[in-house]
């Protein structure tokens, strides 16, 4: 056990800390303990043994690879031979990413006192400890994680003048940066669309070695807040490895289908099996959303994929068809026009404008009638979810909400204004 004026100097700091980093000073005590600890105990078995054999088992260099020299160089200096430096190169390059190490790096050689023979070679890259030894059947590498405290690395973009350069100055590097505005690219462009106090968050796993040194993780969970709105971004390493970003129920992103066709200013009818017709009365099924937006504004696809038909056709006036991967369909109607030199066979990207806002056809006031299908039968798209491949599911989406609800709360926990708005931004 500790001493008893430790375990007071313990008791001391414990009770003026909260829970949280109590657990962290215990943590970092119990590595400053163990590290020494550990290491007096290897000694103390050196020194047995070394009292036994009369001599010391091993002399240890420090070195450092000189100008222009490479590691074969410096293993030939310590007079290995060609064919056992070209066995322990091998082993190293399928551990170590050679390309990361500095021009300078640090060895440390370990040899045999009597003979001078090289028996090991250690280093520090990459927040690991490398240790190559060689036995009877040649060389063999060891890697061990170096001793390290994890917590969350939180950046916070206020947006004071434009997105790029707040970011920039929040520590956002341009890789990040660019990730972000994929992600959220098909609700918003970060670098257009911010404004003047408008956030973004964004939370990266972080361990802090012993050393000072603190390595950073991809980006865990991203948050913007625009006006009144929130959107939320979580990072989810699938079983192949591949880590992509999802919202909060799971469904990949960018979105495969944009939440709206076009900058609106209110729905004017829903998707409604039942509708009277606005002009004559009569119980119509309306299998539509009516965004009602200005003459001429823009409209775009939905998702990407292909031109089906442009042209007219009865009451919807002039209208774009297009067909989607997964058997789905959109179509636009009551066009002003539509995007000059479209037509069918063209392939259209999420977001690409098709046309703008009119009154063609059967209509009582500018607007853009749009219909959602799956395999030819309309679905009411303000309350469909999209399935699929692109939305995690069964064993995935468990593992996912298990890693969500953690960086959720960290989220939650670093942005008040979040409390006031809708839990989820997507619906
Ligand atoms: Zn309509």
């Amino acid at each position: 056990m500790l001493p008893k004026p430790l375990r007071s100097f313990v008791a001391e700091i414990f009770a003026g800390l909260p829970v949280g980093a109590a657990l962290c000073a215990a943590a970092l005590l119990l590595i400053f303990a163990f590290v020494p600890m550990a290491q007096s105990l290897k000694s103390d078995r050196k020194f047995a043994i070394a009292q036994n054999d009369r001599r010391q088992l091993e002399d240890r260099i420090a070195v450092r690879l000189g100008r222009n020299e490479t590691l074969q160089g410096l293993l030939n200096r310590f007079g290995l031979r060609p064919g056992s430096a070209q066995d322990l190169l091998q082993k190293l390059y399928s551990s170590v990413d050679f390309r990361r190490m500095p021009r300078d790096q640090a060895f440390s050689m370990i040899v045999d006192p009597v003979d001078r023979t090289v028996r090991a070679v250690e280093f520090v890259m990459q927040e690991y400890l490398v240790r190559a030894s060689v036995g009877l059947a040649g060389w063999s590498v060891e890697r061990q994680e170096l001793a390290n405290v994890s917590g969350v690395h939180q950046v916070r973009v206020r947006v004071t003048d434009n997105f790029s350069q707040s970011a920039a100055r929040a520590g956002l590097t341009l890789a990040q940066v660019a990730e972000l505005q994929r992600i959220f690219s098909a609700e918003l462009d970060l670098l257009a669309d911010l404004a003047l106090g408008d956030e973004v968050l964004v939370l990266s796993p972080q361990r802090q070695y012993l050393d000072g040194k603190v390595a950073f993780e991809p980006m865990a969970a991203a948050r913007v807040l625009r006006g009144g709105r929130m959107l939320d971004a979580f990072a989810f390493k699938s079983s192949d490895g591949t880590r992509q970003y999802y919202d909060a129920d799971g469904h990949l992103l960018p979105r495969s289908f944009l939440a709206a066709p076009v900058k609106f200013d209110r729905i004017s009818s829903t998707f409604d099996l039942a509708r009277p017709d606005p002009a004559s009365g009569v119980l119509r099924p309306h299998e539509a959303v009516d965004y009602q937006a200005a003459h001429g504004t823009p409209v775009v696809a939905i998702g990407s994929g292909v031109v089906e038909f442009v042209g007219s056709r009865a009451g919807y006036g002039l209208m774009v068809e297009l067909k989607h991967a997964g058997g789905y369909g959109s179509s636009y109607a009551h066009l002003s026009r539509t995007a000059p030199g479209l037509e069918a066979g063209n392939r259209v990207n999420l977001g690409e404008v098709i046309g703008d806002v009119g009154q063609s056809g059967y209509a009582t006031g500018p607007h853009l009638h749009f219909e959602f299908a799956l395999d030819g039968e309309k679905l009411d798209f303000l309350s469909v979810k999209i399935p699929g491949p692109e939305s995690l599911s069964g064993y995935q989406l468990i593992q996912f909400r298990r890693e969500q609800v953690k960086w959720a709360a960290a989220l939650h926990g670093s942005a008040v204004r979040v409390v006031q708005t809708p839990a989820s931004p997507w619906q």
